[in-house]
């Protein structure tokens, strides 16, 4: 989608430390982390958030998943933990308008959530 920082950062105009890639989602490494690991898994299909997942198939949304599970392998977190975190619409302050799922961890986390 035009003017989206994401699908920019998919298409490669906008570069970024991509960690892993298949035809579902794109993973890289966020620009401000908010703890030791912090990746971004995007799908490469351009929706909102997740009150726009009707218009991905049931694969794609599901790669979104499998790819937090493979990329927290990659970087050494799968055992020690790690959080999966979705923020979908305004008051969950998302701020990128591009379906996406952070994987944190690499350090114990807050207790609290919200
Ligand atoms: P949201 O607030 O929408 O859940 O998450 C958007 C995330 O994208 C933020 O954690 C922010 O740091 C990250 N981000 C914003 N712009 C860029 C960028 O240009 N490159 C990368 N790698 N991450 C970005
Ligand atoms: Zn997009």
């Amino acid at each position: 989608m035009k003017d989206c920082l994401f699908c920019k950062i998919i298409n490669g105009e906008i570069p970024s430390n991509k960690v892993y890639e298949n035809e579902d989602v794109y993973v890289f490494a966020d620009i401000h982390p908010q703890a030791k690991v912090h990746m971004l898994v995007v799908s490469k299909v351009h929706v909102a958030d997740m009150a726009h997942t009707d218009a991905l198939t049931d694969k794609q949304l599901s790669a979104c998943l499998r790819a937090c599970a493979i990329v927290a392998k990659t970087c050494g977190i799968h055992e020690s933990g790690y959080r999966i975190v979705n923020n979908s619409g305004a008051d969950a302050r998302q701020t990128v308008g591009h379906i996406h799922f952070h994987v944190l961890g690499g350090e114990q986390l807050h207790e609290r959530m919200g």
